[in-house]
């Protein structure tokens, strides 16, 4: 296998609190706790859990979005977080973000081209106005927009189209990785597919890496070829995508696949009893215990550590053995 372009040792991030409002006894919030991963060239991690399991503070803090607490991340074999300055500036080119909301992340006072123009100017790359602007038209056509649109602002087009934009602000500049933080979840359904497979075929040319992050599981089997699977922070399950979805080990993610489609608006699994648990007052043992339907004393009391249970797929639960396994 080739080497990983983005390796990810053990990252946390930490958030001090005070345990109450009169209290002087500290805490911390939890949001993102001991996650590794690594990934390759034209290969795509999904990460998945529900609104509030730490996807989004874990993405956002490979990327330095957020200064993690601890942890390594390797970038083309690069220690990423001891970088500073030009050397963090140019190492920046190689990580893109797409938002979740095509509606929101794009400046409505800019054009589309000062807007594809943005990540080249900041990075000094093509420095004449002449080659900036044929690279914009370049990937204007690539991510299908017309070139003759330009010129317009970001409210002159269609959901869909902006999504397109916010693509081409991403891969103008050839990173080597692109995080896909919910990407297609504003969008109307007809919509989705044409955007996924938009990112599919840059993945081919490209031979870019994606993380992609959301809580549809019908989406993320479609796109991923290793699943981790996130809940209050922590890692619970790892796979590749075909055996995860055909043979889920961990009670929350057996859950969020009954729940398929069966998600409500928020993101919710129908399939599971009540909320996600506070990250400021997270359960002790098992962080999943206070919702799961196998739970044993044993579980209250200590946390199971994240095992390799077949070649490549892990799971976090004392009795992964022993649970029914899918169908049954
Ligand atoms: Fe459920 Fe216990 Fe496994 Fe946690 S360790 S997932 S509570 S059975």
């Amino acid at each position: 296998m080739s080497r990983p372009v983005l390796k990810v040792e053990h990252l946390k991030k930490y958030y001090p609190i005070r345990k109450g409002a009169f209290s002087r006894e500290k805490a911390v919030v939890k949001a993102c706790d001991d996650v590794s991963f690594e990934l390759c060239a034209g290969e795509t991690l999904g990460i998945v859990g529900e609104s509030g399991c730490g996807k989004t503070t874990t993405i956002q803090s490979v990327i330095r979005l957020i200064e993690p607490t601890g942890g390594r991340i390797l970038l083309n074999g690069q220690d990423f977080r001891a970088m500073r300055g030009p050397e963090l500036k140019q190492a920046r080119q190689k990580l893109k973000l797409i938002f979740q909301d095509p509606y929101s992340s794009l400046n409505p006072r800019m054009t589309v081209k000062e807007i594809i123009a943005e990540p080249l100017e900041i990075a000094g790359v093509c420095s004449n106005r002449a080659g900036r602007d044929r690279r914009v038209l370049e990937t204007m056509e690539q991510v299908g927009l017309d070139p003759s649109y330009v010129n317009r602002y970001p409210h002159e087009f269609s959901g869909g189209q902006r999504q397109r934009i916010g693509i081409a602000r991403a891969i103008v500049l050839r990173p080597d990785v692109v995080i896909c933080d919910e990407p297609v979840s504003a969008l109307d359904v007809s919509i989705q597919a044409k955007i996924i497979n938009l990112l599919r075929q840059f993945q081919r040319e490209l031979n870019l890496a994606y993380i992609f992050i959301s809580h549809d599981l019908g989406v993320v089997r479609h796109i991923a070829d290793r699943v981790l699977v996130m809940y209050l922070g922590r890692v619970v399950e790892e796979g590749e995508s075909k055996e995860l979805f055909a043979n889920p080990l961990h009670p929350y993610t057996k859950a969020l696949l009954d729940s398929v489609p069966r998600m409500d608006a928020d993101g919710k699994p129908a399939a599971l009893q009540g909320d996600v648990p506070s990250p400021a007052n997270p359960p002790s043992g098992c962080l999943f215990h206070t919702r799961c339907p196998y739970a044993q004393k044993i579980c209250a009391e200590t946390a199971p550590e994240l095992r390799e249970h077949q070649m490549g797929h892990k799971c976090a639960c004392h009795f992964v053995d022993r649970l029914p396994s899918k169908g049954e």
